[in-house]
């Protein structure tokens, strides 16, 4: 995070991105949320599937977990949640259920994305809470994060298998 370049100007998408960078340094896709309450940031965090086993550890789904136990509440009214990829289906839901105020993400996922792709959740007549969504923040910076990980993920795949080194 030396480059100043790779940092936006809008502060809690950088902290989103931070978030993002240590979730790939821990092998992680690198996504990060951050929650904000009245312009602090109540909660942030990565993506921990990896680490945790679990494949809904989603970096929005633990923010807005953690955020809640900040404010004692099941439900976070007035939050603003900043992610640096478009939701999943499993986040948007989470994010309705949470009545997010707003949702700001960063880059586009047009193959697993729940939002402005697949089945556009806060769309549906039935859903009983959508935010105000903002999407496209900071995207050239998530998005490169997100190309140069699964770039270098590929490339490793590919070098194990060369070196014949996979278990
Ligand atoms: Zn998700």
């Amino acid at each position: 995070m030396t480059d100043p370049h790779f940092l936006p100007s809008f502060p809690p998408m950088s902290l989103a991105l931070a978030q993002a960078v240590a979730a790939g340094q821990r092998g992680e896709v690198p996504v990060g949320a951050v929650v904000v309450l009245q312009g602090t940031v109540i909660a942030q965090a990565g993506n921990r599937v990896e680490e945790l086993c679990d494949a809904s550890a989603h970096a929005e789904l633990l923010a807005l977990r953690a955020a809640a136990q900040v404010l004692h509440s099941p439900r976070l009214p007035g939050c603003d949640l900043y992610v640096t990829l478009e939701p999943c289906a499993l986040c948007a839901t989470a994010i309705s259920f949470f009545r997010i105020r707003r949702l700001y993400f960063g880059a586009y996922d047009p193959k697993g994305g729940g939002v402005d792709h697949g089945p556009r959740l806060f769309s549906q007549p039935t859903l009983h809470h959508a935010p105000e969504v903002y999407g496209g923040i900071a995207e050239s910076q998530c998005k490169k994060l997100l190309k140069e990980f699964f770039r270098e993920m590929r490339y490793n795949n590919a070098s194990n298998v060369l070196g014949g080194q996979h278990a």
